[in-house]
């Protein structure tokens, strides 16, 4: 991939996970770099914190899949269905490592046991964060995915109450891509078209 083509996923909308990896590995590396004098070895440990968060999308696959499906290639392809739909009125994401409950457990962590790692490990996880939010924010899609655990909970609950089916577009995004053979039985109710 191109410096262009880089520049191109970040300035346009439309997602592209994959695209959206290597922007986080491009823009954690540099940073690393920059606090390598800082961090030290922690540079490496800050670099990986940053990047390694996004595998809760894959957690989150193999979680709604039922741990029935391993697959990277369809992960990708489940996320970026996703994303499509996370402009429809009722969608409610989570990622669970990008949770204020998540960032403070790491950083109790690092309070607590003090060594210099779990703080360049908060620090990488913070530093993430923040690019995920100007990323979101400039596609006007912040609140898409909720950014605690209590909140997810509260606002899936709301939609619940008001008619609309936030489990929905998980239910379709992972029909589409599951192989048939181990394609999960949707719920009766999905067969409805979403209401707006
Ligand atoms: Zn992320």
């Amino acid at each position: 991939m191109g410096w262009r083509q880089l520049l191109v996923s970040i300035r346009h909308p439309g997602y592209n996970a994959t695209m959206q990896a290597r922007y986080h590995a491009l823009s954690g590396g540099i940073a690393a770099l920059a606090l390598t004098p800082v961090l030290g070895i922690d540079g490496a440990v800050f670099f990986c914190a940053s990047v390694l968060i996004d595998s809760d999308h894959y957690l989150d696959y193999l979680y709604r899949n039922k741990f029935t499906n391993f697959s990277i290639e369809r992960m990708f392809e489940y996320n970026r269905i996703l994303a499509g739909k996370a402009s429809e009125s009722g969608f409610l994401g989570l990622s669970i490592m990008h949770t204020v409950e998540f960032l403070s457990l790491v950083y109790a962590a690092a309070a607590l046991i003090g060594f210099s790692f779990l703080w360049a490990t908060l620090w990488g996880l913070i530093f993430h964060m923040a690019f995920d939010l100007i990323y979101l924010q400039r596609r006007g899609m912040v609140f898409t995915r909720a950014l605690s655990l209590v909140e997810y909970v509260i606002r899936w609950n709301r939609l619940t109450r008001r008619g609309l089916r936030p489990g929905l577009p998980f239910s379709v995004a992972l029909s589409d891509v599951l192989p048939t053979s181990n394609s999960l039985p949707r719920e009766p109710e999905d067969r409805r078209t979403p209401q707006e």
